[in-house]
């Protein structure tokens, strides 16, 4: 399939193709929508088999950030970047000012962050040619580590699930099952043994379940276990496609609500959850913690700020779950058509401007 044919499958308003041969840099960034406000995403620094594999993931990645930030209730637009090889060969100083310089070029409809592959340091030489870069750390004026402001949006959505399924948010006496105990997940376990949950966790790494029980007292399950554990959540926090038709029917949990990204192994599995009785909080919406952390950047950042705003998770979910009960659709369907109503709105109240 021909570059055009490819971006002729979606409905992205610019795609735009960098290269820098001193520095080797080949990267593509995806604007797929900027009708909320200027498009935000990072850049994903990876080894493609061949530059079409590389268009395919920006143009999925960047549509799927415009859904984030519009469910999340920001003024921001979805955008994404690939660079093309293996950052542990080809990343240095040169190749990220190149890219500074790219990103710069377009003005301002996309702004940067980093993403698998590239870092905060990546980062702040980017910012030394282009002001369209977040994601900097704290004592450049940004946001820094994301990960504690995803593991308190993930609390502000069990909360919205608990409201919902038990008519109160307190936490208190609550059995958790997290999945995952890396940097988002330890993070939880802080912020809910605090609200005085009974946790069950589980990782392949020894070392971070070693420290979950010694600092917070958590019991340690076997991987193979944690989402078969009888309890009131189930948290997946570590990879994507945990939920799929083998291990869905073998949840043993009223709700699931984690931060990993791409839960859900097919888009069919949000019937299947549904049809076994068990509620489902979509992942997009559950963790976008890190991009509102992040948008919080813009206009001047501060801790409080971020967490106002974050802790609006609680009220985008509640409005989801009640979205998907009035027009009888899964959790998942719900939340993609409260994004779309509100990019509509948008839309609409531009023309009339
Ligand atoms: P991380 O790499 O720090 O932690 C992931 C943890 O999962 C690690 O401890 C790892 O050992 C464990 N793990 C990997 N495979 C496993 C398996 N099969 N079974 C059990 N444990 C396994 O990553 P993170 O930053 O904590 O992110 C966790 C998830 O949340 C990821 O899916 C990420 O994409 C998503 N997410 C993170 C952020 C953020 O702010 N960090 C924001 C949005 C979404």
């Amino acid at each position: 399939m021909g570059v055009f044919e490819t971006i002729g499958t979606e409905t992205h308003e610019s795609v735009h193709f960098g290269e820098d041969k001193a520095s080797g840099l080949r990267a593509i960034v995806a604007i797929h929508s900027t009708t909320l406000g200027p498009s935000l995403g990072g850049t994903r620094f990876y080894p493609y088999r061949d530059e079409h594999a590389a268009l395919v993931d920006v143009l999925r990645l960047s549509k799927g950030m415009t859904y984030k930030a519009a469910a999340a209730g920001l003024a921001q637009g979805g955008g994404k970047a690939v660079i093309i090889g293996d950052p542990a060969k080809l990343a240095n100083d040169d190749l990220f000012r190149a890219y500074g310089r790219f990103v710069d070029g377009l003005a301002g409809r996309y702004i940067t962050a980093e993403d698998v592959g590239t870092t905060v340091a990546n980062m702040e030489v980017v910012a030394t040619q282009t002001s369209f870069v977040s994601g900097l750390p704290m004592s450049n004026g940004g946001s820094g580590d994301p990960s504690p402001a995803t593991a308190r949006g993930v609390v502000a959505a069990i909360r919205a699930v608990s409201d919902h399924l038990w008519g109160t948010d307190d936490l208190h006496g609550r059995r958790v099952a997290i999945k995952g105990v890396g940097k988002v997940g330890i993070a939880l376990v802080e912020m809910l043994s605090a609200r005085g949950v009974e946790l069950m966790v589980a990782d392949v790494n020894e070392k971070a379940t070693d420290a979950a029980s010694r600092d917070f007292g958590t019991k340690v399950v076997p991987v193979d276990e944690i989402h078969r554990i009888d309890c009131d959540i189930f948290s997946p926090c570590a990879l994507g496609a945990d939920l799929n038709e083998i291990s869905i029917d073998q949840l043993a949990c009223a709700a699931i609500v984690g931060s990993a990204n791409n839960q859900l192994a097919v888009d069919s599995d949000a019937e299947r959850i549904a049809a076994r009785g068990i509620l489902y909080a979509p992942d997009f919406v559950v963790n976008a913690g890190g991009i509102i952390n992040i948008a919080a950047e813009i206009g001047g950042y501060s801790t409080e700020k971020s967490d106002h705003m974050v802790d609006k998770i609680y009220d985008n979910l509640t409005e989801v779950l009640a979205a998907a009960a009035d027009l009888g659709i899964s959790t998942e369907e719900a939340a993609k058509h409260v994004a779309e109503s509100r990019i509509e709105a948008a839309r609409k109240q531009g023309d009339v401007l």
